[in-house]
């Protein structure tokens, strides 16, 4: 017996429909019904749905070519969003397909029960080949002995051939063959009909860069491996490349993007600094609507007195009367420790620093100059905050009452990615579709 109640959202017990040879990959997060703390992460299901018509908008239509389709990178949980319902959301939105980065995330959204293709992304795949098939997921393969290695699997299957993409390095060092090896890997693929050959791919090093010329070299490459496998009869179904980034600068759209960031409302391109022009429309990045919002209570409010101290380490000192609250979420949940006496959290609609450092559980803000602040009002950590009431003194003219995650990326040393992935599993999601 547990003492919660069951994750109803979860996926069904082993044994529904596990075959002897098939193992099962159950990630877990706390989930709304079991959690007592008022920290929550909220995520806007319809403004998921609208960014995906903006970077349909977005992608690039060449003359008499047809838009490019949508696989949607859903990895790491999607972005911290939650892989299972955004996936849902964005299949009925019609989304053309999915990328994940492990054959365990994979696993989660056919159990889920989402239809659209999924793409592994991560290469590596142990001994897990035949989990990868028994749910029709579609590997990336970048080396002679995949290929081998998966069609020698196919044949024992019996069960006619399967689609792989194959991804090639054009600067990124990390998974794709490089150059030398594409003449082995297109040889070795001819010779499997095991595999059909649906996709060529890349992944660009410096799409968010803020110079016109990055993709040239990569692109040039890439088309240089396309000609490669073309002069072994070989040309796949679908070429793609564009992450968040190179699709919204334009110009490597081919038959599918893979954007992520921009789907949760994040723009993945520099700040533009003033009388600078940006690479990317700013109507089409300004239209992108952050997905995920992430919210506590104030659980607890002193007053302290000049000379007073907050947190580990005593880093903090008061120098006047001062009014700190208590947040009840910490570096375990995803709220960096390197926002220590640096970031701001809303309460009223207005910032409240971050003072002290940020414990494992905890944090604690100045809302000295937010003077209605009352035990258990609102606090958001991330997105926005509307307070129907006057603001303090602490709220100054311009103030946004937003905190983005390029914001809290910037505080705290990092990118907007990491910011929405580390919100840790015990923060529970809360899916809103208003
Ligand atoms: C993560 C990833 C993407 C999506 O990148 P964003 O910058 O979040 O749009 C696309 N392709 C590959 C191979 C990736 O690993």
């Amino acid at each position: 017996m547990t003492p919660l109640s069951p994750p109803t959202d979860e996926a069904p017990p082993a044994g529904d429909d596990a075959t002897d040879e098939e193992r099962i990959f159950r990630p877990r997060r706390a989930l709304p019904t079991d959690v007592v703390r008022p920290t929550r992460a909220e995520v806007n299901l319809s403004h998921l749905r609208h960014n995906l018509h903006v970077l349909r908008g977005a992608s690039a239509l060449g003359p008499g070519q047809a838009k490019p389709k949508i696989w949607a990178v859903l990895k790491a949980d999607a972005y911290g969003h939650g892989a299972k319902a955004v996936a849902r959301t964005l299949e009925r939105a019609g989304v053309d397909g999915i990328c994940v980065a492990l054959v365990e995330e994979g696993v989660e959204l056919r159990e889920a029960g989402i239809t659209a293709p999924i793409l592994v992304m991560g290469g590596y795949y142990g001994s897990a080949f035949r989990e990868l098939l028994h749910h029709e997921l579609t590997p990336v393969l970048h080396e002679v002995a995949q290929i081998e290695e998966l069609a020698r699997i196919v044949r024992s299957r019996d069960a006619g051939p399967v689609c792989a993409h194959l991804k090639v390095d054009t600067g990124m060092a990390r998974l794709g063959a490089p150059p030398s090896e594409w003449e082995h890997l297109a040889r070795t693929l001819s010779a499997h009909p095991q595999l059909i050959f649906e996709g060529l791919m890349t992944h660009f090093a410096n799409a968010d860069l803020a110079r016109a010329d990055v993709l040239d070299e990569p692109l040039a490459l890439f088309e240089r491996a396309r000609e490669t496998f073309r002069a072994h009869g070989l040309v796949p179904r679908l070429l793609h490349a564009a992450n968040s980034a190179a699709l919204l600068r334009g110009g490597a759209d081919f038959d599918v993007v893979r954007p992520g960031i921009a789907l949760f409302g994040v723009d993945p391109l520099p700040a533009v600094a003033p009388g600078e022009t940006a690479f990317v429309p700013v109507e089409i990045t300004a239209k992108l609507r952050p997905v995920m919002s992430v919210h506590s209570k104030i659980v607890a409010l002193r007053e302290l007195f000049p000379g007073d101290h907050v947190g580990y380490g005593s880093t903090w000192t008061a120098v006047r009367t001062s009014r700190v609250a208590t947040v009840p979420m910490g570096y375990a949940d995803g709220l960096s420790r390197a926002l220590s006496n640096r970031g701001t959290l809303l309460v009223h609609g207005a910032r409240a620093p971050i003072v002290g450092v940020v414990s494992m559980d905890m944090t604690m803000i100045d809302v000295t100059d937010i003077p209605q602040v009352s035990l258990g009002d609102d606090v958001v950590l991330l997105g926005s905050q509307k307070w129907p009431t006057e603001r303090g003194p602490g709220a100054q003219a311009g103030e946004s009452g937003a905190v983005t995650a390029r914001e809290i990326a910037a505080a705290s040393g990092t990118i907007p990615w990491e910011v929405l992935t580390n919100i840790s599993r015990r923060v529970p999601r809360f899916y809103r579709e208003p």
